[in-house]
This record gives C-alpha cells, structure tokens and sequence, in this order.
C-alpha cells in the first residue's frame, strides 16, 4: 500500500473505515466453501501478500475455497499469519503483513519463503498512488480506480543525499533484479491481444463478484471524487486570516492540514487548479496499465516530488512494499498488481481506497488465470502428492516392532 493507514483528512466522510469491510448478509451462501486442514506448504505455488486488512479482504472474497489457517504446518520460526484456500486450479496463500513498508514486507517474505518452499509467483496486491502522466495519450492516462501490474521495481529513495539534492544510486549493483523469464513471458502475453482485452473482461467479472458480496463499501465512489490538482496546487488553508503559517510562502504547509478534507480547505474552488483530462467520462471497467512501480519507505504527498521521481525513473506508480520483498523472493516471479487510490500529492484522501483494493484483487484473479506454468506445476504436485499418498497407503511398512497387523495400510501381516 502507499496511503497512510491512520490520519485520513476525510475519514470521516467515507461510508465505512478500511479496516470494517465485511460480507454482505445479503449473499451468505457465496461465502467459499470450507473444508479441513489444508495440503501441506509445499503444494502452495501460489502466494498472495497484502499491508492493510482492507486489501487481504478483497482478496479472501475470491477464494473459491478456503481451509483452516490454524492447521497450517509452517515453519517454526515463521511469525506471519497466513490465510489459505484456492483460486483457480491454485493453491493460494494469503500473506498479511504487520504493517507497512520495506522492513514489514521484507521480514514477511523471509517467512514466507522458509515455510513455502515452492512458490513460483508472488504478488504483491492492493493500493498505490498514481504518477498521472498529464500529457499522455488517452489509453496511458492513469484514473483512480485503474491498475497498475509493475514490469519492475525502482527503489526510489535508495541514494546519496546532498546539499539540496538527492542522487539517486542507479548502477546494476544497485538496482533490484530484473523480471523472471516466467513472470516477462507473462506480461509480454496479457499486453498484447487478445490477452489485454481477456484481461480486461475477467477483471471486470470478478470485480463485480466483490461488489455483490461486500456491498456498497466497494462502490466507484464516482467521477466526480476524480480530482487531479496541478503540481504546485499544495493543500493549505487559502485565506491569509485563517492561517499565517501557510500564508507566509506560496510552498508553506502548516500541520493542521494534514487533518484537513479538500472540501475543509477549499481546494479546488477555481477551475485552474486542476488539471484537464483525458478521459472525463466514467471508466465503465479498470484500465490496466504496465509500468515501472516506484517503492520506498516514504508516504509520497507531493505533486511536484512524484513527478520529478517519475521523469527521472520513467515510473507510473508509488507503494512501499515492492522493493522489501524483491530481492528475497527473486527465486520465484514477483508481480505487483496495485490500483490507484490517490495521486501522490497533498491532497491524498482515503475515498478510493476499498474500491481501488477490489479492483487489485480483482486483477489478481484474472492474472492468475494466465499462470499457466504455474497451473501445471500445481497439477504436477497434486499429482505427486495423490500419488505418494496412494504410494504409502499401499506400501507402507513399519519399522519397528509391536505395531498392531490393523495398523498396516495394504498388508494382513506384519512382515
Ligand atoms: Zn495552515
Ligand atoms: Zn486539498
């Protein structure tokens, strides 16, 4: 995630808070299926990872099966908590970290990795803040609500800093590690036709399965909630009697507005300060877009600092997790498949957040359902696990004495 959990300016004005998503009583008997404990770790390939209970949420919904968590056999050291069910022809395990940031998601990933020892693709799923490209042309235009599915990372805040300037460290040695061949086939198949436009379809159904189990609390908030303020449009108070902090400079903020709604502070009353777009009509569906994700341990609230990061790097998007987890999970294929909740600037708020984490889940889905090396690794090992289990069933011998003939699987006496 890349929004702050705690100090939202307009909590109060959203329907219900991040944390209280629950089912809709009005669709009970969608609830996945359960059943008894789950198959051991290893027949898990897949594994889904998520900072805030509003993210794992969404995810959890499109579980088509779900198993009891407390019966996993994980690692002893392991102190994640884990969900566990079935997506798909998937075994998918559900990662929810205890906070945010590279040093959560980095000691999660450790865990994770010491308990599933054959994951071939992770992602990292939920909420983000979005680069607008101003300029780009209408397809390329970022919207709240649209998705981002990274083609890498870029540890933004990882450098030297100068008097008055930070220098990003950009040399191979320093930067994360490069895509999967696994993981590169995948995207290079779902950008190009007909993988995009199937893509597209499958994220708009199983967003809309979300929406009729979680109800009105994962509703498009509406276009108009769509602002994008110019650059050096700060979120302050506007009148110089009201504050003299921030009417001391044109780039002064004071901390009261840090708890302050747009509507609270007035911003936006003049038409200028926003930007004009490109795509002014309603989104019938996500758009997905590729690009290169940003990650850092910094909340990015700046308008003019999230686009010289994004000139500079050629990024589209800002979380905190990606880079905590990349380098320890590069054995396998790591993806982040976050959606814009806000735009990186001042005037970040939390309206977007429960439907942009429906439509991350929601893409998540309809990746996993182009996984297809993925898919027939887990048939390989559903294989061999029926197999061995049939195998010891009918071939197992004890090897010590005493051991009750009734004991014996597939023998009438004890050899
Ligand atoms: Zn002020
Ligand atoms: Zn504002």
């Amino acid at each position: 995630m890349e929004s702050e959990s705690d100090s939202s300016p307009t909590a109060a004005s959203l329907p219900l808070s991040a944390a209280t998503l629950v089912p809709a009583e009005t669709h009970p008997q969608q609830s996945p299926n359960r059943r008894g404990p789950p198959p051991p770790c290893h027949a898990f390939g897949v594994a889904i990872v998520c900072a805030l209970p509003i993210e794992a949420t969404a995810v959890t919904t499109l579980f088509e099966e779900t198993w009891d968590d407390a019966a996993l056999a994980k690692a002893p050291t392991d102190t994640n908590a884990y969900s566990v069910g079935a997506i798909g022809a998937h075994h998918v395990v559900l990662v929810h970290l205890p906070g945010m940031g590279k040093v959560a998601s980095a000691t999660g990933a450790g865990n994770l990795r010491s308990s599933f020892p054959r994951l071939s693709l992770v992602l990292l799923v939920g909420i983000c803040g979005g680069a607008p490209k101003v300029s780009a042309k209408k397809a390329d235009e970022l919207l709240l609500g649209d998705v981002v599915v990274s083609t890498g990372v870029v540890q933004y805040d990882l450098g030297r800093r100068f008097p008055g300037r930070f220098v990003r460290k950009d040399t191979p040695h320093d930067n994360l590690s490069r895509l999967s061949l696994e993981a590169s086939a995948l995207l290079a198949k779902l950008q190009a036709e007909p993988g995009r436009g199937k893509l597209s379809s499958s994220v708009a159904v199983h967003l809309e399965t979300i929406q009729q189990r979680l109800g009105a609390q994962v509703a498009y908030p509406g276009r108009t909630e769509d602002k994008l303020f110019k650059p050096g449009y700060l979120h302050k108070h506007r009148e110089a009697a009201e504050c003299p902090v921030c009417a001391e400079k044109m780039d002064a903020v004071c901390d009261q507005t840090f708890e302050k709604s747009c509507d609270e502070l007035g911003c936006g009353q003049q038409e200028s300060a926003l930007e004009s777009r490109l795509r002014p009509e309603r989104v019938s569906r996500p758009v997905v877009h590729f690009g290169l994700v940003a990650s850092g341990d910094t909340v990015m609230r700046s308008g003019s600092d999230r686009d010289a990061i994004a000139g500079r790097d050629g990024v589209i998007a800002f979380e905190m997790e990606g880079a905590g987890m990349w380098e320890i999970l590069r054995s396998c294929s790591c993806l982040i498949v976050k959606s814009i909740c806000d735009y990186a600037d001042s005037h970040k708020n939390k309206k977007f957040q429960a439907y942009a984490a429906a439509v991350a889940a929601a893409t998540a889905k309809a990746l996993l359902e182009s996984w297809d090396v993925c898919t027939l690794r887990v048939i390989l090992a559903r294989s061999v696990l029926e197999y061995a289990d049939i195998w010891a069933k009918a071939y197992r011998i004890p090897c010590c004495l005493g051991v009750p003939t009734n004991f014996l699987s597939g023998r009438s006496r004890r050899l």
